[in-house]
């Protein structure tokens, strides 16, 4: 067992590439976009910004839950800007991608939890070039089965909503429910065959083997057949504390376990986020 306090181990310590990551934070302030990459604090962001990939946080940085392990600020969220949808297609424009990610916080003080502008924002997108692939992670909605039905037709072709942990430590995840989290991922496929749908969830926060192999099981009955699996890591000593750092063999064990299960894809590793490598997970099955 460890705590935050404890030194990383070896296989967490990533290069940084300032210049690079300074560079891209230009970009992005001059297009009038945010990203979680920068927002959360993602390990990665350096990899992922030298391949010209990142992921846009849409409907502003304050997020109206209190997660205790997310890096994202809390507070009162912005009203819509209803330019960014436009804002975030030029950007994708500009970096060139063929592949794209987009996020928001949770809204639960918008009536639809941001289905429109998600919706505004994939179409922005494909009036660039329908070509494009897009992948939306979204929160939960309440279960919003309109807002949902929306989502799930918004031409996005790969729809995440992370479980996060499993069941027994939802406490750190306030405001949300694991049983409804499922029920969101069963909505979007039942609106819309087509779309894939994909979670992910953190090890290291005190969760038990057999518990992760449940919250697989899970999420195939609802046919969720894609699944990211990264280390907890604290944004700061006010969030919740690393219970343990998980050694490379579990992830790998988690993998080889779930693909046996019947998951097409599975990225998991001590530094895979949820959008880490999105591209790979359809081109790989
Ligand atoms: S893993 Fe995702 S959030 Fe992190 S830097 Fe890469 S694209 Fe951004």
């Amino acid at each position: 067992m460890a705590n935050k306090l404890v030194p990383k181990p070896f296989w967490l310590r990533k290069k940084i590439t300032p210049t690079l990551d300074k560079q891209m934070e230009i970009l992005f302030d001059k297009a009038g976009v945010n990203t979680v990459c920068q927002e959360a604090m993602c390990p990665n962001i350096s990899e992922c910004f030298a391949h010209n990939q990142a992921t846009f946080l849409i409907m502003g940085t304050a997020c109206t839950r209190n997660c205790s392990f997310c890096a994202v600020s809390k507070g009162t969220p912005m009203p819509l800007n209803s330019n960014e949808p436009q804002n975030i297609a030029k950007a994708v424009k500009q970096l060139d991608l063929k592949y794209v990610v987009i996020t928001s916080s949770t809204r639960d003080d918008l009536s639809d939890g941001g289905a429109e502008h998600f919706c505004k924002t994939v179409s922005a997108i494909k009036a660039v070039d329908n070509s494009i692939t897009v992948e939306l992670l979204i929160p939960d909605m309440k279960e919003n089965k309109e807002a949902l039905e929306k989502i799930s037709k918004s031409g996005a072709c790969i729809i995440g909503h992370n479980l996060e942990t499993v069941p027994r430590l939802y406490e750190v995840r306030k405001g949300a429910q694991y049983e409804r989290s499922l029920r969101v991922l069963n909505i979007l496929s039942s609106f819309n065959s087509s779309i894939a749908t994909k979670s992910g969830i953190m090890l290291g926060l005190g969760e038990e083997d057999n518990e992760v192999i449940n919250l697989m099981e899970d999420l195939l009955y609802v046919g969720c057949k894609y699944l990211s699996i990264g280390q907890y890591l604290a944004p700061s000593f006010k969030h919740t504390e690393v219970v343990e750092y998980v050694n490379q063999e579990k992830f790998e064990y988690f993998k080889d376990i779930g693909m046996k299960m019947g998951f097409k894809y599975i990225k998991s590793s001590p530094y895979t986020r949820s959008s880490y490598m999105a591209h790979e997970y359809l081109e790989g099955t």
